[in-house]
């Protein structure tokens, strides 16, 4: 494979092997003036995933020093990411290098995409527009996608082969190098060498506390995000690390969020974070279940959150109410009527929405 292709796809077996063929030291990576350009890139790559996207750089046959910094940076990130050492950093970081690879899949040709494929073990055949995979392939690749139509059953199978599109092989195989890369991380990085890294780590803690702290403060508007239950809680904390919510908790979140006022644009902001966004498909389901279609949904009961195993954390809360709406309600009205004297309830102990 061309060199350029490595540096843009550098989680493949083939490109660690060519860097390591480089012969390049740690200890060279880190302290080399040479290395600079490629110690930017790295912190930057990371700098990048925690806003969600990293930026992949187009090069021109003429680039080998551009190509060679690109390759270098992905090694020194994956250092910075594990000095670190951060779970919520690590699913960031991996969830965005797999979908800035997913981005350029779309573009490649199929036998690229195939070639692709084949370092993850997946034989892919093409032919009439469509990949064609081995349905224990397709199990194995589509385990963590929680969308309906990714279950085998909804799919079109013959003779123990799945016929996929481009665009659902490329979602497959951003899930497959999400799952190297997290995988893969924390890298067992020595105390000096963490420490010879401490300047490009400390810019990156510095953004990482940021995002932390404005998730935990819930910068919601007029919505309350500390009054939240904690299902809702857990469920927002797993989407902001990249974790794929299962369908009926993704819905409940979803409807949840509607209801107490989160507009439609800042629940799209928060799933854009998901392995298997999609910015229209997402759009139209969230403004479906706002009532686009004349249907507004609330959100499901504790009782079917607990059939469903979504019911994560109950508090002693949770004992009073029988719906995560009343959780709200009434733990937001006990927080502007704290200061007063009487306790009385605004709503009926046995409030069910
Ligand atoms: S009891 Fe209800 S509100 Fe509390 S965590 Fe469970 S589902 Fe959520």
């Amino acid at each position: 494979m061309e060199e350029r292709y490595l540096a843009l796809y550098p989680f493949i077996t083939e490109a660690s092997a060519y860097v390591s063929g480089l012969g390049f030291s740690l200890e060279r990576l880190i302290t080399s003036r040479a290395m600079d350009p490629a110690r930017s890139r790295g912190v930057e790559r990371v700098l990048q995933a925690l806003k969600g996207d990293i930026e992949k750089p187009q090069f021109l046959a003429s680039d080998d020093r551009k190509v060679l910094i690109e390759l270098l940076s992905y090694p020194f990130s994956r250092i910075l990411v594990s000095c670190i050492g951060d779970n919520f950093l690590i699913r960031r970081y991996a969830l965005a290098e797999a979908v800035s690879c997913y981005k350029l899949l779309h573009s490649e040709p199929y036998e690229f995409i195939c070639s692709i494929a084949s370092d993850f073990h997946v034989d892919v055949l093409f032919s009439d527009h469509l990949f064609d995979i081995h349905f224990t392939d397709y199990i194995r690749l589509a385990s963590s996608m929680k969308a309906l139509e990714w279950k085998l059953v909804n799919r079109k199978m013959q003779k123990g082969h799945v016929y996929i599109s481009k665009e659902e092989l490329a979602r497959l195989l951003q899930e497959a190098i999400r799952d190297r890369i997290q995988g893969s991380l924390p890298l067992d990085v020595s105390e000096d060498i963490c420490q010879m890294c401490a300047p490009y780590i400390s810019q990156i803690q510095t953004e990482l506390q940021q995002i932390k702290e404005n998730f935990g403060s819930g910068d919601f508007g007029a919505v309350e995000s500390s009054m939240f239950p904690p299902c809702m809680v857990h469920a927002m904390a797993n989407v902001r690390a990249g974790v794929n919510l299962a369908h009926s908790m993704r819905f409940a979140l979803t409807s949840f969020l509607l209801n107490v006022g989160m507009p439609v644009d800042d629940i799209i902001a928060m799933f854009n974070v998901s392995p298997d966004f999609d910015l229209e498909r997402t759009r139209y389901q969230i403004e479906h279940i706002s009532g686009s279609s004349g249907t507004s949904y609330k959100p499901p009961s504790c009782s079917t959150m607990r059939t469903y195993g979504n019911c994560y954390g109950a508090d002693e809360l949770c004992s009073r109410i029988k719906h995560p709406l009343s959780y709200y309600r009434r733990k937001t009205w006990f927080n502007r009527h704290k200061h007063e004297a009487s306790q009385q309830l605004p709503f009926s102990e046995k409030d069910n929405e």
